[in-house]
């Protein structure tokens, strides 16, 4: 590791070059500041994701100049819901879009070092108040923007659920005409006991296949994830026909523990805590990247406004624009997986798709 090297007293440090930290960075560089971001990776992987963005999560793209639609992306203008042989489709309040993390984060961190961002690449190991401990360098900030996502960082974790926690799978299935017709404008969300799956088109006419399940369902398939598929695919017809398509041999990604409905309500002196450090909305609103930009220009906002000091009013205004969407979010989702109230939803989606809307409505944040 080469020695300490101590940024600027004016020049903020961001961790995570996800959607919420390359928001920041971008909100920050364009306004004069002087930003760094780190992230852990040179090139930019393709994040286990639902690979779904919100109409809202378009529109803060757009204001920063990445248009969705420039980037190939598939437009989405419904919702359909399966449980079992009960199903129903609702529209979409505005067009959303389906486009691969790998195609979302390059373009954002594009912008990011073009409006001027300073970008470094290092795995941050400890964080602790402006002082950040790298794999290469130890980095020095009054200001430091946390925004590493799903994956917490040593001295600043969040709580762990004890019992039976949520865990995301991924499948991408390649491209087939037959596939894509099925899913052409829409997203489905697939619900079983314990979880759901979303499947959505990608901006190449892969299918992405998300799943988020208590980890209790993967132990219990001998802890292989494709035995999990599988037997999920031969219980949920609607699944099946889907999961058909899915190469034996295609690869499954996984991500652990993922703490749904976590909400950051303060934090230290000079911390900035964005994205998924500030709040996990559960993911079947498809409103945690939208939750992440929000949050990397209200940290911004906030930076520009008061400096380091502006931390805690920053994390305070951040944890009352999540509490409504995610409380919202968590109660459809404890709806969706469960065994007796999954059915009854979405027939209730089919009978009253205004009521569907008014659900996706109330799970988006304001911004
Ligand atoms: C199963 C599942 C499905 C989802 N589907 C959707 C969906 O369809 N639509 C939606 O809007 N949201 C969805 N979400 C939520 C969404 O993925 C997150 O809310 C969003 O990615 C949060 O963005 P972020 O910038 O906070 O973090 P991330 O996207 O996780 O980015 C964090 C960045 O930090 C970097 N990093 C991590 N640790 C370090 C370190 N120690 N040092 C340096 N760099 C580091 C990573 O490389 C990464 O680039 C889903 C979540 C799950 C679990």
């Amino acid at each position: 590791m080469s020695t300490g090297a101590a940024l600027a007293a004016d020049s903020p440090l961001i961790i995570g070059a996800g959607p919420a930290g390359c928001m920041a960075a971008i909100t920050l560089a364009r306004a004069g500041a002087k930003p760094t971001l780190i992230d852990r990776d040179a090139v930019v992987g393709d994040a286990l994701c639902g690979g779904f963005l919100s109409w809202r999560s378009a529109e803060q793209l757009r204001a920063i100049g990445i248009d969705l639609a420039e980037l190939g992306a598939h437009r989405v203008e419904r919702l359909a819901l399966y449980a079992g042989d009960v199903t129903a489709e609702a529209a979409l309040p505005a067009t959303g879009f389906g486009l691969s993390r790998h195609a979302l984060d390059t373009a954002m961190r594009r912008h990011a070092v073009s409006s001027g961002a300073k970008l470094e690449i290092d795995r941050i190991r400890t964080l602790s108040p402006q002082a950040a401990l790298g794999e290469r360098q130890e980095f020095h900030a009054r200001s430091i923007f946390l925004a590493a996502g799903k994956h917490d960082v040593r001295g600043q974790a969040r709580p762990r659920q004890a019992d039976d926690p949520a865990l995301g799978l991924r499948i991408r299935i390649p491209p087939q005409a037959r596939l894509t017709r099925l899913l052409a404008g829409k997203i489905e969300l697939h619900l079983f006991p314990g979880g759901y799956a979303g499947i959505v088109c990608q901006e190449d006419g892969s299918a992405n296949v998300c799943l988020a399940l208590r980890k209790s369902m993967l132990l219990a398939a001998g802890g292989n994830p494709r035995v999990l598929l599988d037997q999920l695919a031969a219980a949920h017809r609607h699944f099946g026909e889907r999961l058909a398509f899915a190469a034996p041999d295609l690869g499954v990604d996984s991500i652990g523990a993922v703490p749904y409905g976590y909400v950051a309500k303060d934090t230290q002196a000079g911390l900035f805590r964005l994205g998924d450090q500030a709040a996990v909305i559960p993911s079947l609103a498809g409103e945690g990247m939208s939750i992440a930009l929000t949050s990397g220009a209200m940290a911004a906002r906030h930076w520009l406004d008061g400096g380091a000091g502006a931390a805690t009013g920053y994390q305070r205004a951040m944890a009352q624009a999540a509490r409504r969407p995610v409380a919202v979010a968590k109660l459809i989702w404890e709806a969706a997986e469960s065994r007796t109230l999954a059915a009854p939803l979405v027939r209730m989606a089919r009978l009253a798709p205004w009521l569907t809307n008014i659900a996706m409505r109330a799970s988006r944040i304001a911004g």
